[in-house]
């Protein structure tokens, strides 16, 4: 079993679609392990997309996913990373979501593409010390 890092960013949260996707994420059989809504500070949305610094959207995304309230969620299960992808869709909810995943049913802007799931096991790993240092593993 494998786990990884759900977030439900600010335009997710606003437009109230907290429920369907945590309703996607238990339809699938995935676990919630914790759950909790958070208002993230430059400096953890700065450790978070670490590796986006230096490119010309990084200041913009900083600023949107520290705009309001987040949900932020540890959810675990066999290839929970690969599985939440595939419920999230893919980063451009036009050009690259399919229909019927989260962003390609409710996005439209690559920026504003409502939640964030772990892109590897590894990147797993490391956001969730980040966001939940106190979780046993
Ligand atoms: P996430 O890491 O949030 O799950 P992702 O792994 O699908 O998304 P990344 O390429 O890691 O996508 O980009 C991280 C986030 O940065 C995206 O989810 C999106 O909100 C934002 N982003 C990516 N590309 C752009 C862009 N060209 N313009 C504005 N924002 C962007």
């Amino acid at each position: 079993s494998e786990r990884t890092l759900v977030l439900v960013k600010p335009d997710g949260v606003e437009r109230g679609l907290i429920g369907e996707v945590i309703s996607r994420i238990e339809r699938k059989g995935l676990r919630l392990v914790a759950l909790e809504m958070r208002h993230v500070d430059r400096k953890l949305a700065e450790q978070h997309y670490a590796e986006h610094d230096g490119k010309p959207f990084f200041e913009s995304l900083l600023e949107f996913i520290t705009s309001g309230p987040v949900v932020a969620a540890v959810v675990e299960g066999p290839k929970a990373v690969a599985a939440f992808r595939q419920i999230a869709g893919g980063t451009d909810p036009v050009e690259k979501a399919d229909a019927g995943s989260l962003r390609g049913d409710y996005g439209l802007e690559v920026q504003y593409n409502l939640v964030h799931g772990s892109d590897s096991p590894e990147s797993a790993e490391r956001e969730l010390k980040l966001w939940f240092p106190d979780l046993q593993a």
